[in-house]
């Protein structure tokens, strides 16, 4: 049957919504993209540029909720809390930290590992036909230990994907140093994951892609969506440059989702992991893969303008400035790792993960407004899953199969009054 080309409207232009615009497009439909920001400037700029196939269990599990208590008195610590907004954090918590248990953390890391197994070949359709492609190397990447304790919470993570299908090694020391020369003695081992990839410019990456989006035909316009008002036949979309009228939209807004979100009658309890990062064109350094530091949860990535130490998890909304202590500790972690790390001139960027209680992502149709679509809350696997997530959307608005089972994504999974 041929398929009914509409009018559709992505708002937000991050690697989500790009990714959504690009396999919308190849189904012939004709989309237009709304952000105020060229493509690719938002969270999808800073990441640390891994696509983590191999990330298939969640921030929310006992081990994190143990290791919480201490690590919230801690400056060295790589989860951090800005105590003025735990208030409005609070609901938020009591959600994840129910979605710790047990039954909870395996239903989730089951919906994760399909994600993830899938996500590869969602990535290759994405780039297929342009040059964002070119950014891809299959580098694998590694996860590196300073401590015996920190080495055995490795090994048994390493176990569990291994069980689940998800290639991942354990190292020695010294097979890190084979792969790492530049890393301190110190080094107690490792984790290698070979079949991941990297992206040597996430921000570029989604250049390109909204480049061969263009070229294709697709709209991109600088516009900011302030409300949406939904019908049964069409979406009015009221923008900071008047209003547009779309037969569907795809909110793909990030952190800012929730606002539209609440137009169409449907609230989620969307928060922000923010992350840091770190960047020197001239490191001194440069590792031929990116490099997790196992205890502090920053990865060091060699991009192709410069090093780049990207990672850490503070919860404290959007509104705060950076916490400049944040990213003196990940510099100092980086210098004992890296003792021949030379770089004198870092710049600094903040980033809002937008992240779910339950780590995983909303993708798919609004429970109330067929014509409205979400994909968002991606959380540390926007780069990873955005591929996928084009692909689900389209598939749902063709009335395809998916290719994994939606059911733990849907949109209708929190029962949330306004
Ligand atoms: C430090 C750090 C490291 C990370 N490392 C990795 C990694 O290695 N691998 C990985 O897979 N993921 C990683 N991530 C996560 C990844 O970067 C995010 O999941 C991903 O960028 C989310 O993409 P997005 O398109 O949903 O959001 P964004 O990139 O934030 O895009 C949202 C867009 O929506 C636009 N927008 C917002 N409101 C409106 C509106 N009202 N109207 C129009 N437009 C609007 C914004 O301007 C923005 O351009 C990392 C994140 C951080 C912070």
């Amino acid at each position: 049957m041929p398929m009914t080309s509409r009018d559709i409207t992505v708002i937000g232009a991050g690697i989500v919504g790009i990714a959504c615009a690009r396999s919308l497009q190849r189904d012939g439909h004709r989309v237009q993209v709304l952000d105020p920001q060229p493509p690719g400037q938002g969270c999808s700029w800073g990441n640390a540029g891994v696509f983590a196939t191999d990330s298939v269990i969640p921030l929310a599990t006992p081990a994190t909720l143990r290791a919480v208590p201490p690590m919230l008195f801690s400056r060295e610590a790589p989860l951090t809390l800005r105590w003025s907004y735990v208030p409005w954090l609070l609901p938020w918590l009591a959600r994840f930290v129910a979605n710790a248990r047990p039954r909870r953390v395996e239903a989730i890391t089951r919906a994760l590992t399909a994600l993830c197994a899938a996500a590869d070949d969602a990535t290759a359709r994405l780039v297929a036909g342009g040059r964002a492609g070119e950014l891809i190397h299959r580098t694998g990447w590694l996860t590196i230990f300073e401590t015996e304790r920190g080495l055995a919470a490795g090994r048994a993570e390493a176990a569990e994907r291994n069980r689940r299908g998800v290639n991942c090694e354990v190292l020695s020391a010294d097979e890190v140093r084979s792969w790492l020369p530049e890393v301190t003695e110190r080094i107690v081992g490792g984790l290698r994951s070979p079949d991941c990839a990297m992206c040597t410019n996430p921000g570029g990456f989604v250049e390109r892609l909204a480049d061969a989006f263009c070229a294709a035909g697709g709209d991109l316009e600088a516009v900011r969506a302030r409300r949406l008002r939904p019908r049964s036949d069409e979406v009015r979309i009221e923008t900071d440059d008047g209003v547009r009228a779309t037969e569907h939209v795809v909110i793909a807004t990030g952190i800012e989702a929730k606002g539209l979100a609440a137009d169409v009658g449907d609230h989620f309890p969307l928060d922000t992991e923010r992350g840091y990062h770190l960047m020197a064109p001239e490191a001194g350094i440069r590792p031929a893969l990116p490099v997790m530091a196992g205890e502090h949860k920053f990865v060091t990535t060699p991009m192709a303008l410069g090093l780049r130490l990207a990672g850490l998890t503070e919860l404290g909304g959007t509104r705060l400035p950076p916490n400049p202590e944040r990213f003196r500790s990940m510099l100092r972690h980086a210098r004992r790792l890296f003792p021949t790390l030379a770089a004198s001139e870092w710049s600094e960027w903040m980033g809002f993960r937008s992240t779910l209680p339950d780590s995983l992502p909303v993708i798919g149709r609004s429970p109330r407004q067929p014509n409205v679509s979400y994909a968002f809350g991606h959380q540390h696997l926007g780069l990873t899953l955005a591929g996928l997530t084009g692909q689900l959307i389209a598939d749902e608005i063709a009335g395809r199969d998916p290719v994994v089972d939606m059911h733990p994504v849907r949109p209708g999974r929190w029962r949330m009054r306004g």
